[in-house]
């Protein structure tokens, strides 16, 4: 502000300053948060598609904000992500979620897959294999329930350090898939070189489905593509029964979204399912 001159800087200031501050205020309560105990996982089913059986769980945050209500992580997560929160956040994510997927198991809802979604900031900055096999061996989850989920983000980059990683995480036996596929980056090399388990087709392409044939074509493009590398695919954002009947024309092997179930607090997941009947 020194080398502007008045009007323009007053202008600027007061058209800063309340976002800056609101910022800071937000950032402080991030940062209680945690001991506070206002983040809570939601959970929605993901289903197989030949049987149409509930085969797992995503597990995705919410903050329940004393004051704004339950907070969804796109209002929150980038100012996690600038401020490093999102390590001890998502080390929690990890916890809670594997916790839950044993007392399902042990109440008898059955071995579900629990996915979680990593931040590409924790690839960079921890060892996550160390992170992982740590939670796994505490909460006594078997490896195998557990998916993490990683963004065409983290996969492009050539650092050698996140393929250490993912290899590592294969050893230990979670699998991994790809969210948001097709989204992010046009290179498919990646796909040739990480111990992938599944592609998540992304909701924009879901969504037009039943009526543009491009969206249509690019979907079954993905599936035969998953297919011919041995991976497994899933359609995010499935709202409709005609998208889930050209999924199940394409091939596709599960899906997600609210034509099944919106994401819900733990109990109601139960409860869904129990009465939905397995
Ligand atoms: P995502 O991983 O792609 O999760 C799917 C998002 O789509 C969720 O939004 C879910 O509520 C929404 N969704 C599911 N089915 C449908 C549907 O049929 N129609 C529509 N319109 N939307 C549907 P949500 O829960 O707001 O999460 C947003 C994003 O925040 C997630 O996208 C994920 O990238 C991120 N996220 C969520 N939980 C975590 C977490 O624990 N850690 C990290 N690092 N990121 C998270
Ligand atoms: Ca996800
Ligand atoms: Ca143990
Ligand atoms: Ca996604």
């Amino acid at each position: 502000a020194k080398s502007v001159g008045g009007n323009t800087w007053r202008f600027f200031a007061a058209d800063m300053a309340p976002r800056a501050s609101q910022k800071a205020e937000l950032e402080g309560e991030l940062r209680s948060a945690l001991k506070r105990q206002e983040f809570v996982l939601y959970y929605q089913p993901l289903i197989d598609l030949r049987s149409g059986g509930v085969v797992g769980a995503e597990a995705l945050l919410r903050w329940r904000h004393p004051r704004r209500g339950i907070l969804s992580p796109d209002a929150f997560l980038g100012l996690a992500e600038e401020t490093g929160l999102i390590l001890p956040i998502n080390e929690w994510v990890l916890r809670e979620a594997c916790r839950q997927g044993v007392v399902w198991q042990e109440t008898g809802l059955g071995v579900l897959r629990i996915a979680v979604n990593l931040s590409p900031i924790q690839f960079r900055r921890q060892k996550v294999s160390e992170l992982v096999r740590d939670v796994l061996d505490s909460s006594n989850l078997p490896p195998a329930s557990l998916e993490l989920e990683l963004t065409e983000g983290i996969l492009i980059s050539h650092d050698e350090q996140i393929v250490t990683q993912m290899e590592l995480l294969r050893s230990i036996g979670v699998s991994l898939s790809v969210d948001d596929f097709g989204t992010g980056y046009s290179s498919l090399n990646y796909i040739r070189n990480f111990p992938l388990h599944r592609l998540k087709i992304d909701r924009s392409f879901v969504k037009d489905l039943a009526n543009d044939p491009r969206a249509l074509a690019i979907v079954r493009t993905i599936i035969d593509l998953g297919h011919i590398l041995n991976l497994q695919v899933l359609a995010e954002g499935v709202e409709e029964e005609a998208q889930l009947a050209m999924l199940r024309a394409e091939g596709c092997d599960e899906v997600q979204g609210y034509y099944f179930s919106r994401p819900v607090p733990s109990e109601s997941f139960a409860e869904w399912l129990t009465t939905r009947g397995g």
